[in-house]
């Protein structure tokens, strides 16, 4: 077996594989001793639409959501910017955990919803090397020793989680573009248009109109409107600006009064 693939079997949990319809054993409710013990000193990475979510929940605008709420870090392996939810400096504890429970759990994050599952989720998964759940436990966690027994699709549908794999999944098909795997990195200001246009929306809806964005870009007067008000059209558009500027794809088109001259990328701060 060649090195690389020794190399990938490795990071592969080793726990025993649960596909959609197998089934486990899981409990939570208020009348446990560990309840919300599981919401402190956690690391929950926010994915863009976790993040629209939960501004929305809370009515705030992204900007503030994001400097209240979140942590954000660049890292030059990871190459594009990290968004966690920001735990309480002092009880370590998540800043939406209350006594009752989470007072953001209608709109809680995709990690929140799919916990205790784990998910390896290969990026090309094949019959060799296949996506697959495994249960997460952790000796604080009293859910595993009774309830209901559920399959992993029910727990999912439950859950909520295939509404947030469905709406992630232009996103996740940005990640898996070869680019993230190359030598290359995003110029600081890359990283600052792909901060934005994936989490900071309002920002980004403001940058759409209030530059010279749409004397460039052709987009049909439907599609304007939706991007006044819905957030959802919002994050679908700043992925495909992201694959015209960073990776000179055809998401978008340019108007013709641009395209003889010589293009460059509208971005934040022109
Ligand atoms: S059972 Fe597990 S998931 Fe539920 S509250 Fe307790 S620690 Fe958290
Ligand atoms: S968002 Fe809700 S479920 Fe998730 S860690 Fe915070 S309080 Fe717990």
């Amino acid at each position: 077996m060649r090195e690389d693939e020794l190399k990938k079997q490795s990071a592969i949990p080793e726990v025993p594989r649960l596909g959609r319809s197998d089934s486990f054993r899981f409990c939570c409710n208020p009348s446990l001793v560990c309840f919300m013990h599981c919401c402190q000193d956690v690391s929950i990475i926010l994915t863009p639409y976790d993040v629209l979510r939960l501004k929305r929940t809370l009515r705030l605008d992204s900007t503030e959501f994001l400097a209240q709420c979140t942590i954000s870090a660049f890292t030059r392996q990871e190459k594009t910017p990290i968004v966690m939810l920001k735990m309480d400096p002092e009880s370590r504890k998540c800043p939406f955990v209350t006594p009752e429970g989470c007072r953001v759990h209608a709109s809680r994050p995709w990690a929140c919803r799919m916990y205790p599952l784990g998910l390896a989720d290969p990026e090309r998964p094949t019959a060799s090397e296949p996506r697959f759940y495994f249960l997460v436990r952790e000796d604080f966690c009293q859910g595993h020793a009774g309830g209901q027994e559920l399959t992993v699709s029910e727990w999912l549908t439950e859950q909520g989680v295939e509404q947030y794999e469905m709406m992630g999944a232009a996103f996740k098909d940005l990640m898996l573009h070869p680019f993230w795997r190359s030598d290359q990195s995003l110029s600081p200001q890359q990283a600052r248009m792909c901060f934005m246009a994936l989490y900071d929306l309002d920002r980004f809806r403001r940058f759409i109109f209030e530059s010279s964005f749409l004397e460039r870009f052709e987009v049909d007067e439907a599609r304007v409107e939706a991007l006044r008000t819905d957030d959802v059209e919002l994050l679908d558009f700043g992925t495909q600006w992201l694959r015209f500027s960073l990776f000179r794809e055809k998401a978008l088109k340019i108007r013709s009064s641009f395209r003889e001259n010589k293009m460059q990328p509208v971005s934040p701060g022109e």
